[in-house]
């Protein structure tokens, strides 16, 4: 199918980009065109213009500072996959990359589109809300930040409003070992359930801060820091990873859907938490083995 018709505006500068967004009617931005597109193409999204970024190279520029990550709102899937310096500070995002989708997707799919489309079982909302992630928010004379659990409202709904840009998204630089792995049906399919984590521990042994996001399982990511402080303090290991698993999967409340049901999800999220914490704590040992021989 083709859209309905729509005018086109090309803005080269953030704040030409600023202003159409602000003056069009019914304007929708165009990032990638992933998600958007073929939502026009079967007219689930008739928006009355575009306004292409992609021109707008204020927005394309990954920016390293002392404790985070500035990640302009146009950098694509597979520049987070490849990049030195995000693979160094937050490892977790690269591996994400991974998953979403395929190459060519990867080729022009951004991570200020995948945020702002807010779909439920994609990968970057996720690690989002995992990481306290803050999203930095711009409109023609206005600057806002909103952290990443205030940013996800419900199914394709987010805080941003209509007359807004997303430009960059801060990342806190990972201090922990992290995983994300999820299930999907077929490789590159969007995930049926998808299982962050992050866990910090001691010389001890002993968890200073274990925390799970998942995806699939609700309108919008998971994640329930108060149950999070249950963990701190307790002996790392299967034992207590399975006692996560089993207390998270019985918090969430996944629905029935044409991919799955709600007991499957259920199920999914415990089997995935497990796997996280464990390939997180074999990621965590070769870091330290790596440490110890240079
Ligand atoms: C076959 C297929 C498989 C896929 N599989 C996955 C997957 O497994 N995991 C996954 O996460 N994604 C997947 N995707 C989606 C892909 O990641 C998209 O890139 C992403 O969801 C949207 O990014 P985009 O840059 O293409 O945004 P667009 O499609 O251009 O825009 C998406 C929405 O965000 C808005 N928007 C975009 N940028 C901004 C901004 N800076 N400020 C304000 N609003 C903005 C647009 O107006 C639109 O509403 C898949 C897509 C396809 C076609």
């Amino acid at each position: 199918m083709k859209p309905p018709a729509f005018d086109y505006y090309r803005p080269t500068t953030l704040a030409e980009a600023l202003s159409l967004i602000g003056a069009v009617e019914e304007a929708k931005v165009l990032a990638g065109g992933q998600s958007l597109v073929p939502m026009m193409n079967m007219r689930l999204a008739r928006p009355g213009a575009l306004v292409d970024i992609n021109q707008v190279t204020e927005l394309t520029e990954i920016q390293t500072l002392p404790d985070r990550l500035s990640i302009g709102a146009l950098v694509r899937h597979y520049q987070l996959e490849q990049s030195p310096v995000v693979r160094k500070y937050t490892p977790i995002i690269a591996q994400a990359e991974t998953l979403i989708g395929h190459p060519a997707i990867r080729s022009r799919g951004t991570i200020g589109g995948s945020l702002c489309h807010a779909d439920p079982a994609a990968e970057l909302p996720v690690l989002a809300v995992l990481g306290d992630w803050e999203l930095t928010v711009q409109s023609s004379g206005q600057s806002r930040t909103i952290p990443a659990r205030e940013f996800f409202l419900s199914f394709f709904i987010t805080a941003i409003e209509p007359t807004e840009l997303l430009t960059a998204v801060q990342v806190p630089k990972q201090t922990a070992a992290g995983q994300i792995v999820e299930y999907a049906v077929r490789s590159g399919d969007f995930a049926l359930a998808i299982a962050a984590v992050t866990v910090d521990v001691d010389s001890s042994g002993t968890v200073r801060d274990a925390r799970v996001a998942l995806g699939g399982v609700a309108d919008v990511p998971w994640r329930d820091p108060e149950m999070e402080q249950e963990w701190r303090g307790q002996p790392i290991g299967d034992n207590l990873w399975r006692d996560i698993a089993c207390t998270v999967s019985r918090a969430i409340d996944p629905a029935d859907d044409l991919h799955a049901t709600a007991s499957h999800r259920r199920h999914l999220a415990k089997t995935l938490i497990q796997q996280a914490f464990k390939r997180a704590m074999e990621e965590r040992r070769t870091t330290t083995q790596l440490g110890r021989s240079h």
